[in-house]
């Protein structure tokens, strides 16, 4: 990456970058000098780290992690009953296996504690999550803390091959047009979501949201030539949004024979990429797909390096391990939990959070001198365990069968008594019947129907490719 801009770091406003720069380099140029907002320090420190060897990295996040324990300790009524009831103090943790004996945070964990997991401090940021299927949380972030955050979704635009003079285009669920406030919280959240993402957004990346209704197969023609003119207007653009929506989008522009202008790269954030989906993608708009992984509450944990589609973990501000059965023991198998610990969040420490999903930190090494990998296979409830086989993925099983060029959209669903009912939607879809059947059995799905269907129903915000209704066919490898 030959930012142009780090040329300038530190250094007097009249510096040989200066003039290089356009007006969005140089108002976070002088927020960083002027003001609390240190994005660009941050993002200068981001590109001095990510040059650090494996076991450098590897003494940083160890220091960053026990800093975070002393402070979680010293400033919260719940980490310093968790550590008094597993009788350890912070500055007796000495490696990564000691740190694996601090019990897991879960999801409803945070919801019911979440005034003893604050610590007091500077929580302007609240950061929501609005997504259907899980509980909403709510985390607080102090000001270094969005303002590091933010550096690092700049480094994964920067990867993808952005700069200040790109575009970008991101398509959103209508859902999002209807900003919910907290009561409890009114006019602050509001404030936070303005400055976070609005104002952020507005100066120094050139963003424009356009919103869809659901995720069905047909675009209606009108709507799907207004994204088109949007798309096509600039040459320097990207395209960002979930998944689900940009390979429909990209059906139907390919359905369309309109010539699209190539963007400079595609990027999947907020939901699972199945590599098929990223191919078909990249194919129609000719151009790279990148994908970052994060959640509400703890934003960018990991993205795909432009040479692999797997993720490359940001260690510099996330220590994520991958556990089974809740107590942080190393995983047998492929999938285990991903639990993260946010290395900058004071405001409120979030110490081994269960995310959710289920991943695979890799023991291969990418080739580009990276981070370690991380592969998502999807969420946590989502796994299914059949016949003794080991646990299948979303991400597995959307790999399998969108690898079927007919198949557009899926949905597999638990029956009961082990019976799982397949939907699909696709183009002469039927005529593939058999060898889908053959692949549903060579997974280990004995009991299936399959369906042929115009529309799934009830997608409206996130892509659910997998819904297993009766928990107890699930693994449960949470508790
Ligand atoms: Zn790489």
């Amino acid at each position: 990456m030959s930012g142009k801009y780090f040329k300038i770091c530190g250094g007097a406003l009249k510096t040989p970058g200066w003039e290089m720069m356009n007006n969005k380099e140089k108002l976070l140029w002088l927020l960083d000098k002027t003001t609390p907002l240190k994005t660009w320090s941050f993002l200068e420190d981001l590109q001095r780290t990510e040059k650090l060897s494996a076991s450098a990295i590897s003494d940083l996040q160890w220091a960053r992690l026990q800093e975070l324990l002393e402070f979680a300790y010293r400033k919260t009524a719940f980490y310093r009953q968790r550590f008094d009831r597993i009788g350890l103090r912070p500055s007796d943790l000495k490696c990564r296996e000691d740190f694996a004996k601090i019990p897991l945070l879960t999801r409803e964990e945070l919801g019911q504690h979440r005034a003893q997991i604050k610590s007091g401090e500077s929580d302007f940021f609240i950061r929501s999550s609005g997504s259907t299927g899980r509980s909403p949380s709510q985390t607080h972030v102090d000001f270094k803390a969005a303002s590091q955050k933010y550096a690092v979704y700049l480094r994964h635009l920067l990867r993808s091959g952005w700069d200040f003079d790109t575009k970008i285009i991101h398509f959103l669920p209508s859902v999002y047009e209807k900003k919910i406030v907290d009561r409890e919280n009114g006019i602050k959240q509001l404030l936070s979501t303005f400055v976070q993402n609005e104002i952020a957004h507005a100066f120094f990346t050139s963003r424009e949201v356009l919103f869809y209704d659901g995720l069905s197969p047909i675009i209606e023609k009108e709507k799907l030539k207004y994204y088109f003119k949007k798309i096509n207007a600039f040459k320097n653009v990207i395209i960002m949004g979930r998944g689900s929506f940009l390979g429909l989008l990209a059906h139907n522009l390919r359905m369309s024979g309109w010539a699209i202008v190539k963007p400079r790269a595609i990027v999947n954030i907020g939901e699972l990429l199945p590599e098929p989906l990223a191919q078909r993608i990249a194919a129609v708009f000719d151009a790279p797909v990148y994908n970052i992984y994060g959640s509400a509450e703890l934003s960018y944990i990991a993205g795909s390096c432009p040479q692999k589609s797997l993720l490359h973990l940001n260690e510099e501000t996330h220590y994520v391990e991958t556990v089974k059965d809740g107590d942080g023991s190393s995983i047998s198998g492929k999938w285990g939990n991903i639990v993260v610990t946010d290395l900058f969040n004071h405001s409120m420490p979030l110490i081994r959070y269960q995310v959710g999903d289920v991943g695979h930190i890799r023991q291969d090494g990418c080739g580009c001198g990276g981070s370690r990998l991380l592969e998502v296979g999807g969420r946590q409830e989502a796994l299914i365990k059949l016949n003794g086989r080991d646990p299948i993925s979303e991400k597995e099983i959307c790999d399998d069968l969108l690898d079927f060029e007919n198949i557009w959209q899926f949905k597999l669903e638990f029956r009961g008594n082990g019976a799982y009912k397949l939907e699909i939607v696709g183009d002469n879809v039927h005529c593939h019947q058999e060898s889908i059947m053959g692949r549903l059995k060579a997974m280990g799905f004995d009991k299936v129907s399959v369906n042929f269907t115009e529309r799934l129903d009830d997608h409206v915000d996130k892509m659910r490719y997998v819904k297993v209704q009766d928990m107890s066919s699930a693994v449960n490898v949470s508790r």
